[in-house]
């Protein structure tokens, strides 16, 4: 990748470098191959594939942007009626159903048209799919006392399987010395502001238990719900960082016992505050390691680097097994991110071997790391890159499906079903994968 790229010059997609990927990579599914190069790319949505397709749930920008370019620059009402997902079936490669997250960019070659009324998506002319979007849950309609919206408060994602409650939607890691360098949770903040939308900073515990409740009596789909949010540094509404987090799961956990499954993404804390998690009723903990080569994590995660460092995130992650068991554990990392411009690697297969490194550390322990896809959001520190090539997912994908079949490994809970056109879990296919027993 040359300095200075930009998101137009994205390595390309073509059918024929998806044939060919099909033809080398037989151990993966082709809806995990497609599934990452629309993540990778994002998707151009033309006004007609918003017409005739009756109500459906629009992005609820629930944490980060996951677009490629600011809101403000989205045309033909990308802004407001982009669906938060897509399920695509069919098409040339005959895919079964396929939930990819969206993330806008008019540049993609992606293509969402109309054909025949049906939402279908493009890459160059060929079909690579009918499209569905999410339907909105019934408990949307409703308003909470204070005047906030359920989408606000507490959206669904993964087709309405997991409730994702962004509780603080700041970080007090800030600026350019301290921000993850692919984040943009601050920056989605003001643009959100900027744009004049209800976009509620920190959350009210009452605001969230009266959505909960119309979930609790209307909803069946909704497994599992998330806490998150920014990290607290100092204190936030005179609250240190667990006590601030803390307090959401033992108010729905009172409330609602064992309703969903909880789970918490945050900082790698301490064995005795994870405990402290665990009694509330969190059942699972992301404690997101982000990038495994500790040269990145300092580069790539100053804040976290510098606050905690990588030999005690590490040891953290490690320890953490301890109090909600090695497969109740699940840390994420940025997929993609150990490529980036400048400090990352400069092949794929460096790329790999490093991240191949922490998934047998971690699986070794019975702990499974999941991925996101690095979208590189113009707002970050790492700004627009051309991000890597398709093959490095494939790459990727494959490294983390050996290295969970090496360990014979659970499914990771939490995820709803595995396999290609069941997995729900939508800005990575390490869940399409799982089971896959290959082609010819
Ligand atoms: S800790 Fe990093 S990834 Fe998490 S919200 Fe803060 S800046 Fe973003």
């Amino acid at each position: 990748m040359a300095e200075n790229t930009t998101l137009e010059e994205r390595p390309p997609s073509s059918v024929a470098i998806l044939e060919s990927l099909e033809r080398i990579y037989k151990d993966l599914p082709m809806e995990a191959i497609v599934k990452q190069d629309i993540l990778r790319q994002g998707i151009h949505f033309l006004p007609e594939s918003f017409l005739g397709v009756g109500n459906y749930k629009a992005k609820d920008y629930f944490i980060f942007s996951f677009d490629h370019i600011p809101l403000a620059d989205l045309k033909d009402g990308a802004d407001t009626k982009a669906p938060e997902e897509i399920k695509i079936s069919g098409g040339h490669f005959g895919l079964l159903k396929t939930v990819i997250s969206t993330r806008n960019n008019p540049h993609s070659p992606y293509k969402m048209k109309s054909k025949e009324g049906v939402p279908t998506l493009y890459l160059e002319e060929t079909e690579i799919g009918q499209a569905e979007y999410p339907p909105i849950p019934s408990w949307y309609r409703h308003k909470t006392k204070s005047g906030k919206l359920p989408g606000e408060i507490a959206p669904v994602i993964e087709w309405g399987y997991l409730i994702y409650l962004t509780v603080f939607r700041n970080c007090q890691y800030f600026g350019k010395d301290e921000e993850c360098a692919y984040c943009d949770i601050n920056h989605n903040y003001r643009q959100q502001k900027g744009a004049g939308r209800p976009y509620t900073g920190v959350k009210d515990v009452e605001d969230i238990l009266e959505v909960m409740s119309w979930i609790a009596a209307e909803d069946e789909i909704a497994k599992v719900y998330t806490i998150t949010g920014g990290s607290v540094l100092t204190s936030l509404k005179k609250k240190s960082e667990v006590d601030f987090y803390l307090q959401y799961p033992q108010a729905i956990e009172s409330a609602f016992p064992n309703r969903w499954m909880g789970k918490l993404v945050a900082q790698a804390f301490e064995k005795e505050d994870c405990q402290k998690f665990k009694d509330s009723g969190i059942a699972i903990y992301h404690p997101n390691y982000e990038v495994w080569d500790k040269n990145l994590f300092e580069k790539i995660c100053p804040g976290k680097a510098s606050f905690i460092g990588w030999d005690n995130w590490i040891r953290r992650v490690v320890d953490s097994a301890e109090v909600f068991g090695p497969s109740h554990v699940i840390p994420n990392f940025v997929g993609g991110v150990e490529l980036s411009e400048p400090y990352g690697f400069k092949t794929v297969k460096e790329a790999i071997d490093s991240t191949k490194q922490g998934l047998d550390f971690f699986m070794s322990k019975g702990i499974v790391p999941r991925f996101t896809a690095w979208c590189p959001e113009p707002f970050t520190t790492l700004g627009q890159q051309a991000g890597p090539p398709l093959v490095y997912f494939c790459e990727l994908l494959r490294a983390w499906k050996e290295t969970f079949e090496t360990y014979q490994l659970p499914t990771p809970p939490g995820y709803g079903d595995p396999g290609p056109g069941k997995a729900v879990f939508s800005v990575s296919a390490f869940m399409d994968v799982i089971g896959y027993s290959g082609r010819n």
